[in-house]
């Protein structure tokens, strides 16, 4: 029987990737760990006689022979990573390093007994090697198959891997996109800035008669990447805001700041304490306010935003006043949030700064903030804005080399490709977006600037958490839709 990947019953491909999915679930694999399933992975392309090598970040990279006739189509990358982030539920006894994943199959679903499931992205890798064990039932020209380490905790797979396996690609096809139907075609690069200023520290004049520790909580805090445009309350903005009102009202000086968790999540509280000469009820009628017209412009974000007040004995010491200025000047001044919308489309933010940290002590005081930006000028000019405004304040700025963005290419031909064969075998156009993330495939393109590349994915829910779900009926359609675009590509040159 002449049977191809694109007629078979989606049950015996749903089956035929989660017997791999589950065999790859029973090796442990957070970032970092990824020995066992690079021994795993070289072991597979070994038992079928195909050619495959490892690196020392533990990368896999396995070279699949064209068709009978189709040599000479360009070659295509198909690409996943091993790592997963591993998570249990509270009370579950769950050792990531030695454990097994257990997982749950049941009508709809696939997750696991209490823990991540690793889907993300187990099930690119999984789906990747029903490809190559099913390779006669499609057309293909020569695939190379790239299984990445540390995607999920600072993709060094990625970056290490050697230009070499780029040079002579024409594709890429990465599987880790998280929702079937969505086709992902750039990514945002990173900037991590930290900016420090030494602290003088002065005993608190006897005037400032009010001292009051002030709190802001109750935000809904959220991802720097995905959640930026939903505009959403930073923490450490209000702070400050409320300081320079009670500052038209007064003198006011500063002896602790303190907010956020890290770079990449939006600060959902900020802590602070103040001296000052204004009357406690007046610094309460400004909290008050500050709370009131917060909770009405960010009803649909931050509707629980809570200002509280408290006060306290007189601080010991308090911040110099040029260092007051310099602290509360940069952080006004520095916008956190959109920096700029595509003007191809205004659902998608291609610039963004995210004021994630800030911490005084005895010595210093330090922010952290992560910028990205969608295409590497605007990366340059985000890299500008923040160095000036460090200067302009007086802080050092410690500004990292930013990893790659990807810029969508409208010239795509992947990209018409993946939007013919997706519509014709589902019925449905897909959606075509650039994602404000980091994703791996920003070294891809770095590697091979001429890389027409593209990211596709089943419908993983809740990644990064023990609830993760893979939706099943995703599986087979997506496996057809890939096996569908090599062909597709395999047919072009
Ligand atoms: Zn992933």
């Amino acid at each position: 029987m002449n049977e191809t990947i694109l007629t078979r019953a989606d049950k015996a491909i749903l089956d035929g990737v989660l017997d791999n999915f589950a065999e790859l679930a029973k090796i442990p694999r957070p970032s970092k760990h990824e020995q066992q399933a690079g021994n795993f992975l070289q072991k597979f392309f070994e038992a079928r006689g195909l050619n495959v090598v490892r690196d020392k970040f533990n990368n896999v990279v396995a070279e699949i022979p064209a068709s009978k006739g189709r040599e000479n189509s360009p070659l295509t990358i198909l690409q996943a990573h091993t790592d997963m982030v591993c998570v249990a539920r509270d009370g579950v006894n769950f050792d990531p390093i030695k454990d097994p994943i257990r997982l749950i199959r049941d009508e709809k679903f696939l997750y696991a007994d209490g823990t991540s499931l690793g889907a993300d992205d187990g099930i690119g890798v999984a789906e990747i090697l029903y490809l190559v064990d099913n390779r006669d039932a499609f057309s293909h020209g020569k695939i190379r198959a790239i299984f990445t380490a540390d995607e999920e905790q600072g993709m060094s797979g990625a970056s290490n891997l050697d230009e070499k396996f780029f040079a002579d690609a024409g594709f890429l096809i990465n599987c880790d996109a998280q929702n079937f139907g969505e086709f992902i075609v750039g990514c945002a690069g990173c900037l991590f800035v930290t900016f420090k200023r030494e602290l003088h520290y002065v005993r608190p004049d006897t005037k400032l008669f009010t001292n009051m520790a002030i709190t802001v909580g109750n935000l809904r805090g959220g991802h720097s990447g995905g959640d930026i445009s939903r505009g959403r309350i930073n923490a450490l903005k209000v702070a400050v805001q409320i300081l320079r009102r009670i500052g038209q009202r007064g003198k006011v000086r500063l002896a602790k700041l303190t907010g956020g968790k890290a770079f990449n999540a939006i600060p959902d509280r900020a802590e602070f304490v103040i001296a000052t000469d204004v009357q406690a009820a007046d610094v309460e009628k400004i909290c008050a306010h500050v709370e009131t017209y917060l909770r009405e412009i960010y009803a649909a974000t931050d509707p629980n935003v809570k200002i509280e007040t408290q006060i306290i004995p007189r601080p010991e010491k308090v911040l110099h006043a040029k260092d007051f200025d310099c602290l509360t000047n940069l952080m006004t001044l520095i916008h956190s949030g959109v920096y700029q919308m595509s003007p191809e489309n205004s659902t998608q933010v291609i610039a963004s700064a995210n004021f994630g940290v800030v911490q005084t002590d005895d010595e210093r005081v330090t922010l952290k903030l992560l910028a990205r930006a969608n295409n590497d000028d605007l990366i340059a000019e985000l890299t500008d804005v923040l160095s000036q405004a460090a200067k302009l304040c007086a802080f050092e700025a410690d500004i990292s080399k930013p990893t790659p963005a990807w810029q969508f290419k409208s010239e795509s031909r992947l990209l018409k490709f993946a939007e013919e064969i997706f519509t014709q075998q589902n019925g449905y156009a897909p959606e075509v977006q650039t994602t404000h993330m980091g994703v791996e495939l920003g070294f891809f393109v770095k590697k091979n600037p001429a890389l027409d590349m593209i990211s596709i994915g089943t419908t993983n829910e809740h990644i990064h958490t023990p609830n993760e779900r893979l939706h099943l009926d995703t599986v087979a359609p997506h496996v057809k839709f890939i096996a569908g675009l090599i062909e597709k590509i395999a047919a072009s040159d």
